[in-house]
């Protein structure tokens, strides 16, 4: 079997791989490059394979960097099967119209064809199939199985046996400190880890450091009067940090006080939560018994624009998430606009912040900014939490792949910038002895 690499190849984006013997061929993922422009038109590019002779495509979750070229793949022939978890597949339907939407409007900005229709979108989900953690997906001399990878929900790992060997796929690789979620699966009996590395040379904090730091920051923004602004990716961040504000206040840790879900995005994915709730942690399934673990007095669920500007009206002091996580956009960017000049209010981050965005410009302190054409004296306090990324971090990816060892033959470390696939790849090779490969766009292996 050969795997050829064609995406998320010492970059963190555009996850695409392909397998193929003399029979056939399977995709895993096929995810949009997301950064600056030359990545836009990369995505614009023919795919470097058939679409027509992909057999089907294994989807690890519903993020737009593992599904995003989906709909284009089936525009350009494709016309085989589309497998993942049955809340894989209901937040990519959310997730790929939200994102074909946002291409329509851009693309009509730019007087530019956009890479797919709603059309596309709808085709591709017609031909997705569901599929249990640990059931088989048998085709001639393959087989594909779907493991718990803890990332967001319903997150997979795609395990692939061919010719006696065992190939897994890892996705994103969870923190097992999720709140909601189950941990990774042990992996074991691998041949083969084609593994996430995204975090491979830094740490997050602990759960317990991030839920006393999350707690000071309210009760102390509460205590000024002020506002308390999360920019968060609408899928995951925005129920950990949900469920989380969720126990503190019904656990009497923090006062009471208003506070709004104000994104559109967000409040899908949150229902899509609450109907796959069998996929969340046994903790979290005890804890649904008794309590609405998305719900407590003074939440306020804002979809339309309208329910958003009332927020306005709200006296403070409250606390609002909206998207998007890196404040590059969306309704945040209202509520930044507004507040961040108030000295008593505070904007907590909590997600990656890529290099140049506002939020990664706020985060490492800067005093003056321009929103919507205004400039903005920046007075209120930024404070920062890593502990709720939904990314393993190097020593749970080290671990993960330790565990694995005894008849781990070579790892390919993929979906990170080269310096964290590096250092972690030293990591391995010094302390477990097995040999480490970081593919680049286009390299192929025969394994
Ligand atoms: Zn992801």
């Amino acid at each position: 079997m050969k795997i050829h690499f064609y995406g998320a190849s010492q970059e963190v984006t555009g996850s695409c791989f392909l397998l193929e013997n003399k029979q056939a061929k399977f995709l895993i993922d096929c995810g949009l490059w997301q950064c600056a422009r030359l990545c836009e038109r990369q995505n614009h590019d023919p795919f470097p394979f058939n679409p027509k002779e992909i057999e089907a495509v294994f989807v690890t979750h519903s993020h737009i960097d593992h599904i995003g070229r989906i709909p284009k793949l089936v525009k350009d022939g494709f016309q085989g099967k589309i497998y993942s978890t049955e809340p894989t597949r209901d937040l990519s339907k959310i997730m790929l119209e939200d994102s074909q939407s946002l291409m329509k409007r851009e693309a009509e900005e730019q007087k530019i064809a956009p890479l797919y229709k709603m059309e596309d979108v709808k085709k591709a989900l017609t031909l997705w199939k569901s599929a249990e953690y640990g059931e088989k997906i048998a085709f001639p001399d393959f087989e594909f199985r779907f493991l718990e990878a803890g990332h967001i929900l319903g997150s997979a790992m795609v395990e692939v046996l061919h010719g006696g060997k065992k190939v897994v796929f890892t996705g994103d690789l969870g923190n097992k400190s999720s709140d909601l979620l189950k941990p990774p699966e042990k992996i074991q009996d691998a041949n083969f880890l084609i593994a996430d590395s995204l975090y491979g040379d830094s740490l997050h904090e602990g759960v317990s450091e991030r839920k006393i730091k999350l707690e000071r920051v309210i009760e102390d923004t509460m205590n000024k009067k002020g506002v308390l602004m999360i920019p968060a990716f609408s899928l995951e961040r925005t129920q950990e940090l949900l469920f989380e504000i969720n126990n503190l206040i019904e656990r009497g840790r923090v006062p009471r006080f208003p506070a709004f879900i104000d994104s559109p995005l967000a409040i899908k994915a949150l229902d899509v939560y609450k109907q796959h709730s069998r996929y969340f942690n046994l903790d979290v399934k005890s804890q649904m018994k008794i309590d609405d673990i998305f719900n407590f007095s003074g939440l306020t669920l804002t979809p339309s624009v309208e329910e958003s500007k009332k927020i306005n009206d709200v006296p403070s002091p409250k606390i609002i998430l909206a998207g998007s996580g890196m404040s590059e956009g969306g309704r945040i960017l209202f509520h930044e606009e507004r507040y961040l000049s108030d000295p008593n209010s505070t904007l907590l981050i909590v997600s990656y912040q890529a290099v140049g965005s506002l939020g990664r410009r706020l985060k490492e302190g800067i005093k003056k900014i321009v929103i919507h054409g205004k400039i903005i004296d920046v007075r209120a306090r930024i404070e920062s939490i890593s502990g709720f990324s939904a990314h393993a971090d190097y020593n749970e990816l080290f671990e993960f792949i330790e565990q694995a060892k005894d008849n781990l033959e070579k790892v390919f470390l993929i979906h990170s910038e080269p310096r964290a696939s590096f250092f972690l790849a030293q990591l391995i090779r010094d302390n477990l002895g097995r040999e480490v490969v970081i593919p680049k766009y286009g390299d192929v292996f025969e394994i």
